[in-house]
């Protein structure tokens, strides 16, 4: 059972579970009891942003793997699949390139101000003097905060600019932080210091609101701050507030917290906030790629293969045991 996904047919998912015996159903569940409605009897549940709750999960009957459309699992209670032997995953390695490229358009166009810049011009305006000042990238220190697979490119894209890295990520030791080209960093020093800030962490319990008030207080005001992992990473009302005192200067922002956003929602009236519905994952090549190996681990997960990206692994340790 697919409870949900953005894309627009199953042909992929019924190709390669068909060659193990499977039928793909698809749903559009958005809350949970449309969840629980069509998992139910599912051998298998392929999801993308619909909740499967600690309750939905109680009533799944005889599913033995659960496999996310991507890296974020923040909508799956996976303690409760891991209490019920309910194998996870998700889809770690689909997209990296184009979230990093995604995260590095913004933080480039914000700093040569192209979101003042595209409006004016379109209007006949043609002064450049308008838009001063806008200061060189070349020895400018940019704050990456996660230091994982795509933070690492999004350092590796900014290098090519001359960019000092500093890099916040407290589960990654330090010598592997200046192995891989940045210097390592307190969250406070980050953003103290920072020109460019890019977060990349997961959402999770230690990182909902890890930027707060306190937090956009730390930031030059000059700062320009781009989030391409979860909205509930900023406290966005904390955002908002901190805007309207003109910190930070500029802001990118990929993903909200709620998406969609409420059509009244203050964030969406702020000339110096571009946004982006959530498509720092896609491409055209990344789209399929979602697909094919979101169904190859559901493949896996059916045929007692070990799966390639569980996130609760404690599991398959356990039916080992057994
Ligand atoms: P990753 O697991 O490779 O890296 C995440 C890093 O965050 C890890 O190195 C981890 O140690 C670090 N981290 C964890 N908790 C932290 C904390 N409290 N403070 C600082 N660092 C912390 O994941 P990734 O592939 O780099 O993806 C990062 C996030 O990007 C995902 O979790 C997902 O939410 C988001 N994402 C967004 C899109 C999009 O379309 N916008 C697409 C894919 C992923």
């Amino acid at each position: 059972m697919i409870t949900d996904n953005p894309f627009d047919g199953s042909s992929i998912e019924e190709e390669i579970l068909g060659r193990v015996g499977a039928t793909v159903r698809k749903f559009h569940c958005s809350n949970e009891t449309e969840v629980i409605q069509a998992a139910k009897r599912a051998d298998l549940v392929l999801c993308d942003s619909s909740p499967v709750t600690r309750k939905g999960i109680l009533s799944l009957e005889k599913t033995i793997g659960i496999v996310e459309y991507g890296i974020g699992y923040d909508n799956i209670d996976v303690y409760a699949a891991t209490e019920r032997g309910i194998v996870v995953c998700n889809v770690p390695d689909f997209m990296t390139f184009e979230v990093a490229d995604h995260a590095v358009t913004l933080l480039l166009a914000l700093s040569r101000k192209l979101h003042k810049i595209l409006p004016a011009t379109r209007v006949g305006e043609w002064n450049w003097k308008k838009f001063r000042p806008i200061d060189r990238l070349d020895g400018k220190t940019a704050g990456i905060i996660g230091f994982g697979n795509i933070g690492r490119q999004v350092a590796e894209r900014l290098r090519a600019f001359k960019v000092d890295i500093l890099a916040y990520d407290p589960y990654i030791a330090s010598e592997n932080i200046k192995k891989l080209g940045a210097q390592p960093s307190t969250l406070q020093e980050l953003l103290a210091n920072s020109d460019l800030v890019s977060i990349h962490v997961p959402l999770n319990e230690e990182t909902r609101h890890l930027i707060g008030e306190n937090e956009l207080a730390l930031m030059k005001p000059s700062a320009i701050l781009v989030n391409t992992s979860r909205g509930a990473v900023i406290d966005q009302e904390a955002l908002v507030v901190s805007l309207r005192t003109g910190r930070p200067c500029a802001v990118g922002l990929d993903v909200l917290s709620p998406e969609p956003p409420n059509p009244k929602d203050s964030i969406l009236g702020f000339e110096n906030v571009v946004l982006t519905p959530h498509m720092g994952w896609y491409s055209e090549q990344s789209e399929q790629r979602l697909q094919e190996y979101a169904a190859l681990e559901g493949e896996r997960l059916l045929t007692g293969q070990t799966p390639k990206h569980p996130v609760n692994p404690q599991v398959l340790t356990t039916k080992r045991g057994n």
